[in-house]
């Protein structure tokens, strides 16, 4: 938030009084409500002959919940039944129905931290809540609600061609959403074959080359959720005691033109 991007005469980044001229890579870690500056800078510095292990399309890719969706599903990556709208024009009970009828989780596209996934258990419920947020929003997503999957997910951090580190999180009692940020807590885990291949395949759909997956476990195995570009580091490193940051620092170390 300090730079400021040139073009057509300006530095290309300017950075307190440097130019990043000489950088050879950077790792972007791009606040959710910094997401269209920080992508514009990235795209600066891959402009700029920059390395990176997340490009600017691909963190526009993972930022936004359909896109990525249809990315994994394009790629043959199991995901959850889903669909997307916006405004008023579909009546939303449609919308219940077109992915088996409640309970459905809606998610706003932009959603991230837990923030903006809603659990719906009834018909009505549902109803409401996508009338009250698809004219906010982008638009909003309605979901099948995995409830075997019991409020826990699987975190998966890839880093090229590896899985480097996984934990089960765990929801709150009372609630859904796994996310440390809404109180979850972590184990690490041994992930199976299958998980780590779907993890590993998602991030190259999504074009990142570091990712945080997250993986329900459903009774017809695994689905994958979300791959997030700017995965949170604290908590996974607590749970599982690795050095994620490092392995992401010598990874991108080791990158070539
Ligand atoms: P965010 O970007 O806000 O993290 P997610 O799509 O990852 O949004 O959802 C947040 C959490 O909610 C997930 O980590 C998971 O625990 C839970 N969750 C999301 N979608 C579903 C679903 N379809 N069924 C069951 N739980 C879900
Ligand atoms: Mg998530």
């Amino acid at each position: 938030m300090q730079c400021h991007i040139g073009v057509a005469g300006p530095a290309p980044v300017s950075f307190q009084g440097g130019t990043y001229e000489s950088l050879d890579a950077f790792i972007p870690r791009i606040g959710a409500s910094a997401t269209h500056f920080g992508v514009s800078l990235v795209r600066q510095l891959e402009r700029m002959g920059k390395l990176t292990p997340a490009t600017a399309d691909a963190i526009t890719r993972s930022r936004d919940k359909i896109l990525s969706l249809q990315s994994l599903e394009g790629a043959g990556i199991p995901v959850p039944a889903t669909v997307y709208n916006r405004g008023p024009m579909v009546h939303p009970g449609e919308l219940v129905r077109a992915v088996g009828g409640p309970p459905v989780v809606i998610k706003v596209l932009e959603g991230t931290q837990g923030i903006g996934v809603v659990l719906c258990e009834t018909q009505s419920a549902a109803e409401s809540s996508i009338e009250a947020f698809r004219n906010l929003s982008r638009g909003v997503l309605v979901q099948e609600f995995v409830e075997e999957s019991a409020g826990s997910d699987l975190r998966c951090i890839v880093v090229g061609s590896r899985v480097v580190a996984a934990m089960r999180r765990q929801a709150k009692a009372g609630e859904f959403r796994s996310n440390l940020h809404r109180g979850g807590s972590a184990e690490p885990i041994k992930l199976s074959r299958e998980e780590k291949d779907i993890a590993l395949k998602a991030a190259e759909a999504v074009g990142l080359r570091v990712a945080g997956v997250d993986i329900l476990q459903s009774r017809r195995g695994p689905l994958v959720v979300e791959v997030n570009s700017s995965p949170g580091l604290e908590g996974i490193e607590r749970a599982t005691r690795l050095d994620v940051a490092g392995s992401i620092i010598r990874y991108v170390a080791r990158m070539k033109r």
